[in-house]
């Protein structure tokens, strides 16, 4: 245990210090900085985050402006990042921040605990980062990387599990310095001690019990596993003079405030036009099909089937609105139909 408690103090510290990817956050780690990248790099990987992370700063570069934007917005600059309520989670708690401490982020996990969204990771993140505190900060790489040196079997994904990989990262942290161990910690599980770890370029290897007893592999382990539900859509893009006929997905949904066109559940991919016709109140004229298109989100796959219809009447529809072309750019999509957008155009039936 002392053993690599000292290694991390030392080798990883100057594998970090040494190595380190330039990565934009890191260029001015101001608490606002941190806690947006933070949250951005969950569930999402950091060639992703890196062009979001600079649009958002740009576009809301203090508290104060995230607090005063309005919400569509929000989620535009959010487009694409998946993942939604962590927008409006840092919407909301921007705003908590600008009410309860005039714009700036307190510096004690108790105060930042209470801001909407900020969970113990980003609270860790935030303490260590930007200002410089000893604390640690255990996301998933970071549990990995532990119950790897530590050549722990229980499954991480367990409470009481949890706890003990937050005390180890804790203990691992020395007096001096001690954020960048925590920062290398994370950067060791993301670059190094990946699912695959490269052991062979890895700072601790000397004193990684797991790739002693050749068991990297093999861990973590974890409890629970994910199971994946596949998902078949019928998706009818259809068009009138004044536009397309959209909805905007309701507070409990997923796709919470974005647009999505019409679509219908069914049993299996393939092409069944009587589903669209039998949905809606309209008389619609089938104009063409488009590639169907794979999208992931949350525990689901779909397959979404665009199809394109011509709809003689501008009526109102329940539940959806008739957007204007010009209008689109400034509407959110989730990715999916964005994609299916994406193909309408190319098809040129834009008027
Ligand atoms: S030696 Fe291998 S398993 Fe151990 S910490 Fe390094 S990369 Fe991970």
């Amino acid at each position: 245990m002392k053993t690599i408690i000292s290694a991390c103090s030392n080798h990883l510290k100057d594998w970090f210090l040494l190595q380190r990817r330039p990565l934009p956050w890191r260029i001015d780690p101001t608490p606002y900085a941190v806690w947006v990248s933070e949250v951005m790099l969950q569930q999402t990987q950091v060639a992703v985050v890196i062009p979001y992370f600079e649009r958002w700063m740009a576009r809301f570069p203090t508290i104060s402006a995230l607090a005063e934007a309005d919400s569509d917005t929000v989620i535009k600059m959010w487009e694409g990042l998946g993942y939604y309520s962590r927008a409006r989670n840092l919407h909301a708690g921007a705003k908590y921040v600008v009410e309860h401490f005039g714009g700036i982020l307190p510096k004690d996990a108790e105060a930042l605990s209470q801001i909407k969204g900020v969970g113990p990771y980003t609270v860790g993140a935030i303490r260590a980062f930007a200002f410089r505190q000893k604390a640690a900060a255990v996301d998933g790489n970071v549990m990995r990387v532990l119950a790897r040196l530590y050549d722990m079997h229980e499954p991480i994904d367990q409470p009481k599990v949890v706890t003990r990989l937050r005390g180890l990262a804790e203990e691992l942290l020395p007096e001096e310095e001690p954020w960048v161990v925590a920062e290398a910690l994370i950067e060791l599980g993301a670059t190094v001690c990946g699912r695959r770890p490269s052991c062979e370029c890895c700072p601790m290897r000397q004193v990684c019990q797991s790739y002693a007893k050749g068991t990297c592999e093999q861990l973590p382990k974890k409890a629970k596993r994910v199971a994946i539900q596949k998902l078949f859509r019928i998706v009818a893009i259809i068009q009138n003079a004044h536009g397309l006929l959209l909805r905007r997905c309701e507070e409990g949904e997923i796709m919470h405030d974005l647009h999505e066109f019409p679509y219908f559940d069914v049993e299996s991919g393939g092409i069944d036009r009587a589903v669209v016709d039998a949905s809606l109140p309209l008389s619609l004229v089938w104009q063409y099909d488009l590639s169907p298109v794979e999208h992931a989100f949350t525990r689901y796959r779909v397959q979404l089937t665009p199809m394109v219809f011509h709809c003689a009447s501008t009526d109102s529809v329940a539940g959806y609105q008739w957007k204007r072309w010009e209008e689109l750019p400034e509407l959110a999509f989730s990715s999916g139909h964005r994609r299916i957008l994406q193909a309408v155009i190319k098809q040129g039936i834009t008027p």
